[in-house]
């Protein structure tokens, strides 16, 4: 990219404010997943205008511009593989407003989750998605992936939280969808395609939200269990018994021998799998509830049920969960993978998972959240191991056709960004993946968005 170029956009958005040396570059250079490709440019937009300035300027040169939040992505998606400009977002980061009339929130794209989150509160409300991230990612990055969360057995995934945006087109232009409304059916529902678009169609400047009341508690009961099949039928147990829980998170196949360690956490560190299940509402409904969740348990052939008495203990139940990606890398280098399944078809993922390990040689400890048939299957390597390296691939490659054969998805919530782009042939209808390309067509014809992401079609000449 030209210094005349990088003049332009100095000139017309203020000293501070982009950035290009080497140190600055490397420093946006990357995402949680393993890739890296330096942008040749960063820029750090306060305003909607500001954002519209830079994709004029950028729609003009023909120059990539890769929307970014907190990076916290797990799919590359926001890896400037393709250099160009890294339009970072955290500095819009302002709540514009909490209106307790309309249970809504506005805000900026660069919000993080968790300070919503305790906005929200100061009102006794919520903002139902909760990435296990909640702590850093933001707004604009959980609408981009549709992110979703241990909740959304119970509440959905962001998309059904997003009322309207505000998003600038590739080429400036600033479009608002939705509104404040619950209901709104006036024309295409262009909200939802833009939420999970990964940052391909266009950059999220203002998200409305919709808010829910907090429900008045919550108890925890944690089942411990010798296979992590029995988890699984637990689970089944609790939701055809008339409870819908809020959360249904499982660590099995190695978590919780990885897990307790680090957090002097709950489980035996030789039991198979442990399952945590919260129930919330009024406090009189929950010891029924909970009665009903450690009752199926036992049913499931739990070895051990406990329930936690107060939040403390419900915290130190949850501590090993919270911490279990951090934990995996206690075992070596891990690969993070994040396949979904209908709910029945979760026993049956579990063992060809194992399957697949044994076949490659490899570790498969398994999370997820079993109520919403997502999991999130981990491969234990050694990155400087190229032939373990290809077994990885491998192993993976066979995972996501595995969800696929069951009738299930490639990602439940982390997206396809660089590191599924490959194999979403498999994963998507040929009539639907052409209209989708005919989709990115018309919002951004000369392919400057987040170029090479979720299809290898728009990846550019070099
Ligand atoms: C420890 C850990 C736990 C996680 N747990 C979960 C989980 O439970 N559930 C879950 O869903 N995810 C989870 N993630 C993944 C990640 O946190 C989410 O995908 C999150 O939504 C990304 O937000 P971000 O701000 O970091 O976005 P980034 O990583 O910066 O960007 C992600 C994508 O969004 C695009 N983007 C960002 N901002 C905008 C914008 N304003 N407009 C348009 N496009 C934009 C980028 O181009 C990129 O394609 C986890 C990640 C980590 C590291």
């Amino acid at each position: 990219m030209n210094a005349r170029i990088i003049k332009e956009l100095r000139d017309r958005l203020g000293k501070g404010r982009v950035l290009d040396s080497p140190v600055e570059r490397v420093v946006y250079s990357y995402d949680a997943t393993w890739g890296e490709a330096l942008p040749d440019v960063v820029v750090l937009p306060l305003s909607t205008e500001e954002v519209s300035t830079t994709l004029k300027i950028a729609n003009r040169e023909r120059i990539p511009v890769v929307p970014r939040g907190a990076a916290s992505g797990l799919s590359g998606g926001a890896v400037p593989v393709e250099g160009g400009i890294c339009l970072s977002l955290t500095r819009m980061n302002r709540i514009l407003e909490i209106n307790p009339d309309e249970l809504i929130a506005v805000v900026q794209p660069g919000v993080v989750n968790m300070d919503l989150q305790k906005a929200a509160a100061t009102y006794g409300f919520f903002f139902p998605p909760d990435p296990a991230s909640w702590d850093m990612a933001t707004l604009g990055g959980n609408v981009a992936e549709n992110a979703g969360g241990p909740r959304c057995l119970k509440y959905g995934v962001t998309r059904d939280y997003v009322l309207g945006l505000e998003v600038v087109l590739a080429d400036g232009q600033v479009m608002r969808t939705g509104g404040r409304t619950i209901k709104n059916v006036a024309g295409y529902d262009l909200t939802r395609l833009f939420v999970g678009s990964e940052g391909t169609l266009g950059v999220v400047t203002e998200i409305t939200a919709k808010l829910l009341p907090k429900p008045a508690a919550r108890a925890t009961v944690m089942g411990i269990f010798d296979e992590i099949e029995q988890a699984c039928e637990a689970v089944n147990g609790v939701i055809t018994s008339g409870v819908l829980p809020l959360t249904t998170e499982i660590m099995g196949g190695g978590c919780p021998a990885a897990g307790p360690r680090r957090t002097g956490g709950a489980a035996p560190p030789d039991v198979d799998a442990t399952l945590l299940i919260d129930v919330e509402g009024w406090p009189s409904a929950l010891a029924q509830e909970s009665d009903v969740v450690a009752r199926a348990c036992q049913a499931a052939g739990a070895r051990e049920v406990r329930r936690a008495g107060d939040e403390e203990e419900a915290e130190r139940l949850w501590a090993g969960r919270r911490s279990i990606s951090a934990a995996l890398s206690n075992l070596g280098d891990k690969l993070g993978e994040d396949i979904a399944v209908p709910r029945s078809k979760i026993p049956e993922m579990v063992r060809r998972i194992r399957a697949i390990g044994k076949k490659y040689d490899l570790r498969t400890p398994i999370f997820g959240h079993v109520g919403d048939g997502n999991l999130h299957p981990y491969l234990i390597c050694d990155r400087t191991d190229a032939e373990m390296m290809e077994r990885v691939r491998q192993a993976a490659g066979e995972t996501f056709t595995t969800a696929i054969e069951l009738g299930g998805t490639l990602t439940g919530e982390h997206g396809i960004g660089l590191a599924k782009r490959d194999y979403l042939n498999e994963g998507l209808d040929p009539p639907a993946r052409e209209k989708m390309l005919a989709i990115k067509r018309l919002f951004d014809p000369n392919n400057i968005l987040n170029p090479g992401k979720m299809f290898a079609e728009t990846e550019r000449e070099p």
